[in-house]
């Protein structure tokens, strides 16, 4: 049997996308996922995710460069791997060099369980020392969030749910 799945989980070997295509194709996705992440987090505003976001960089991160912005995106499509962005903008100050990093995370965290919230949020934090996907960076990313590598493919298969014309499975109002 082929199953097709949106692009989200390419980089994974068939061995882990197949049941995530068979529930899809059974319509059970969404339900699966619901099961495993029953609750929605309660973070719904910048201020809040601002704080969010300051907290486990103190606990986790305490010397890495200060984010100079950290804001819930409605922009960014969740396609591709554009799920966050971080940018860091270089500009001249006082003749020295500064760079400024953003943190902007994908609407599509707004409502969504805690699990893929501190995910995403880790992956961001990470990228305040380490700029590019490599080993160091998803060193990083563990040290957050030990349980990173499942919550992004679980955060992935969502994303296939959605592609594939699902409902949101943690909305804000129900
Ligand atoms: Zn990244």
């Amino acid at each position: 049997m082929t199953s097709t799945l949106p692009p989200y989980l390419a980089a994974y070997p068939a061995n882990l996308t197949e049941p995530v295509a068979r529930l899809l194709a059974q319509g059970r996705l969404g339900e699966a996922l619901r099961r495993k992440y029953p609750a929605a987090h309660a973070i719904r505003t910048d201020r809040a995710l601002h704080d969010y976001v300051q907290a486990l960089r103190a606990e986790y991160l305490r010397n890495a460069p200060q984010p100079s912005k950290i804001l819930f995106d409605g922009k960014l499509q969740s396609v591709g791997r554009a799920l966050g962005t971080h940018t860091r903008i270089a500009r001249v100050q006082g003749g020295k060099l500064k760079t400024k990093h953003e943190i902007r995370i994908a609407a599509v965290f707004r409502e969504a369980p805690p699990e893929f919230l501190r995910m995403i949020v880790a992956h961001e934090l990470a990228h305040l020392k380490e700029s590019e996907h490599d080993k160091a960076f998803y060193q990083l990313c563990r040290h957050i969030e030990a349980d990173y590598h499942q919550l992004e493919f679980d955060l992935r298969a969502y994303l296939c749910h959605l592609a594939a014309g699902g409902p949101p499975l943690w909305p804000a109002t129900p």
